[in-house]
């Protein structure tokens, strides 16, 4: 039997992207933080099929959960593509519940893989803001700084180095005809 959290280990708070689920105690990997849950719809009643909206959480192909229902707080957690819970999702029992995959802290924001499907239909198109993808772009960007600089550096180095033949060369000029000149004289 899996630990149950205890109803007051999350909260509803501010996360970056709008409100998300925090942790308010540490919750042990493999714990039971909250269920998802709402209305179940049957997609062979076309009335109930017919339900759009973004909390929908599909069972399999016949049964969805609409879990835009205000008392589902789960439905405030939020995407992440390197989530530190998951959905362990009981098609049979018609039930969804979110399990923590990893120790999470107080304080962590709580959140879960919404899946291909999702991701690539709602996320992508915006660009995911998950912590993760954040510091992936943050990290690209670094990358692509680093990456100008180094072109900067070596553009700069060539010109330098241009710049040191021309002087070079023209030293070179100088110093014979000064150098001549003094062997001419002492030649004399
Ligand atoms: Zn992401």
């Amino acid at each position: 039997m899996p630990a149950i959290a205890s109803s007051k280990s999350y909260r509803v708070g501010r996360s970056k992207t709008g409100l998300g689920l925090f942790a308010t105690m540490p919750i042990k990997k493999g714990t039971r933080i909250i269920r998802y849950f709402g209305p179940i719809l049957d997609s062979k009643i076309p009335a109930q099929d017919a339900i759009e909206n973004k909390y929908l959480f599909e069972l399999n192909g016949r049964w969805t959960i609409d879990g835009s229902v205000r008392k589902n707080l789960a439905r405030y957690i939020n995407h992440s593509c390197r989530p530190n819970a998951e959905s362990d999702v009981r098609p049979r029992e018609r039930k969804v519940f979110i399990r923590a995959i990893r120790n999470i802290e107080p304080g962590d924001e709580i959140n879960y893989d919404y899946g291909t499907d999702y991701f690539k239909a709602y996320l992508k198109p915006i660009g995911c803001k998950c912590e993760s993808c954040e510091k992936k772009r943050k990290k690209q960007r670094a990358e692509a700084r680093a990456e100008r600089a180094k072109v900067k550096a070596r553009a700069e180095r060539k010109a330098l180095k241009a710049g040191a033949k021309g002087a070079s060369a023209k030293k070179k000029k100088l110093n014979g005809k000064h150098f001549g000149g003094k062997v001419g004289r002492a030649k004399a």
